[in-house]
């Protein structure tokens, strides 16, 4: 089977030291592999495991963590104590790890064997303190990792160890992300402005604008057999109204958008960038704006937001590289409308027109009307409503002194009617705890209008992500309470300027 992460791997560090002598040593390599073999033939683990040579001083163990930070295959690496691995051994390779780290709290057996159990056991078999040595360190040094306890055996210990990867593949997506931004932000809108230096530290991302006239000028030049094969696809792969269809009196429209699909994947191909945005008040010389191109580009997997978004872009693209090979989609969303009727509030997210196909497995309608704003050509874009199930709302704010990501939790539902007026693609849902719990709560923590909506992906991976990147992550889910939330609120505030020291 091939892994989601198939051209990445997770290396799998076992601590061990000298003293046990050889025959014990064998074992702890056996062990070990066994160990590394179990994660990399579950199909919870979404990237190939590769096991290393048992760690027994502290050269070998710097030489690891060097080797595991300058290799771009590496995603992260797990550490495992089968035996007593003295911590000070850690210390200068801890220093020098770049990457995600899994500490992996297990053990060779399931039960004891209580009957035969000698002291030759106890000395092969000691992680219970093992890895308590190796906390220590961690935590001492502030060292950002994930822990994970139990049997290797234990669905739920696989399970983990993959939302693991996942959150490492969305760092690693992050880092390796250059954003192409086609203009700035839209006219006085606070959210979606940044630090675009912080997220670069932070994050990785490196964010860049060009003008949107290059890309208006591409548009124009992409002619011939590229943008009738297109066409054609299009008509094959959605319900094409007859006006945009070859012969059909509008059929120019959707010419014009596979010309800008071709010309926008250039432009982001040519700069290897895998995110973008738009804003509609500066489309230049673009004759519409972009939707069903833009639509198509995020079913291809790059990261969008539009009026300038780029926050929301970043998250787009994390997710879409967490989500990797799962069922579902990702797709910037926004909170557009609600259904207050009491006890049964819903949701109504959408965009002018850009919303991911991901997020469906029907066939999305392709389609022209006006836009009331932006003044250009009436612009074409798929319409669908997101398949029903459970999702995560995830907006990015940048707080002046950090950045927060908040997540809701939420249940993705059939619209409650046909929708046939509503020229746009959405998702319906309903927040959890409850609408008013969930809005006050999002109201409370700055959150974002924008935010990626997510059905591959739990906010389990997003925890990840936060915890890799040392970022505030504000989670609304059914434990949340109002005042449980606004404490958290209060005392982040806080801790994460202490965090971060002057
Ligand atoms: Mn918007």
């Amino acid at each position: 089977m091939t892994k989601p992460y198939a051209d990445r791997e997770v290396w799998f560090l076992t601590g061990s030291q000298t003293l046990y002598g050889e025959e014990t040593l064998r074992q702890v390599a056996e062990q070990s592999q066994q160990v590394a073999r179990a994660l990399d033939e579950s199909p919870d683990v979404p990237v190939r495991i590769v096991w290393k040579p048992v760690l027994k001083d502290p050269e070998a163990i710097r030489r690891a963590m060097i080797d595991a930070s300058s290799d771009d295959r590496v995603l992260g690496v797990i550490t495992w104590m089968h035996t007593f691995s003295p911590s000070k051994m850690w210390i200068a390779g801890l220093n020098q790890l770049r990457k995600p780290l899994l500490h992996l709290h297990t053990q060779a057996n399931i039960a004891l064997p209580w009957d035969t159990i000698d002291f030759d056991f106890m000395n092969l078999n000691q992680a219970a303190h093992g890895d308590r040595e190796h906390g220590y360190i961690q935590s001492r040094m502030g060292i950002a990792r994930t822990t994970v306890v139990g049997h290797v055996s234990n669905p739920a210990v696989t399970s983990r160890v993959g939302t693991w990867v996942r959150g490492a593949a969305g760092w690693a997506a992050t880092h390796e992300l250059r954003l192409v931004r086609f203009g700035d932000n839209m006219r006085y809108v606070a959210v979606t402005e940044g630090d675009k230096t912080e997220a670069e530290i932070r994050f990785g991302v490196s964010v860049n604008t060009w003008g949107v006239n290059e890309l208006a000028e591409a548009v124009d030049s992409a002619q011939g057999p590229q943008v009738d094969a297109l066409v054609a696809e299009y008509e094959d792969l959605y319900d094409v109204v007859p006006e945009l269809r070859r012969g059909g009196e509008r059929h120019e429209s959707l010419r014009y958008v596979a010309q800008q699909e071709i010309a926008l994947e250039g432009f982001l191909t040519d700069r290897g960038a895998t995110a973008f945005t738009t804003t509609f008040e500066d489309l230049g010389a673009l004759r519409q704006l972009p939707g069903l191109a833009v639509q198509r580009l995020m079913a291809k997997g790059y990261g969008f937001g539009p009026e300038g978004d780029w926050k929301t872009a970043v998250l787009v693209r994390a997710a879409k590289v967490m989500g990797q090979g799962l069922p579902g989609g990702a797709s910037i969303m926004e909170d557009y409308t609600y259904d207050m009727t009491p006890g049964q509030e819903l949701v109504l997210g959408a965009h002018m027109l850009e919303v991911c196909p991901s997020l469906t497995t029907s066939r999305p309608s392709v389609e022209i009307h006006p836009l009331g704003i932006g003044g250009k050509e009436d612009p074409v874009r798929m319409v669908f409503s997101t398949d029903p199930g459970p999702g995560v709302v995830v907006a990015l704010s940048d707080m002046r002194d950090r950045f927060r990501l908040t997540a809701n939790v939420v249940d993705v539902v059939p619209p409650a009617a046909e929708l046939p007026h509503l020229p746009v693609a959405r998702a319906v849902w309903k927040p959890r705890p409850d609408f008013a719990t969930s809005a006050e709560s999002w109201l409370t923590a700055g959150a974002a209008h924008h935010t990626v909506l997510t059905t591959q992906v739990g906010v389990a991976a997003f925890e990840i992500f936060s915890e890799i990147a040392r970022t505030e992550l504000l989670v609304i889910d059914e434990s949340t309470t109002r005042s449980s939330f606004r404490d958290q609120v209060r005392w982040n505030n806080t801790y994460y300027r202490m965090a971060q020291g002057l």
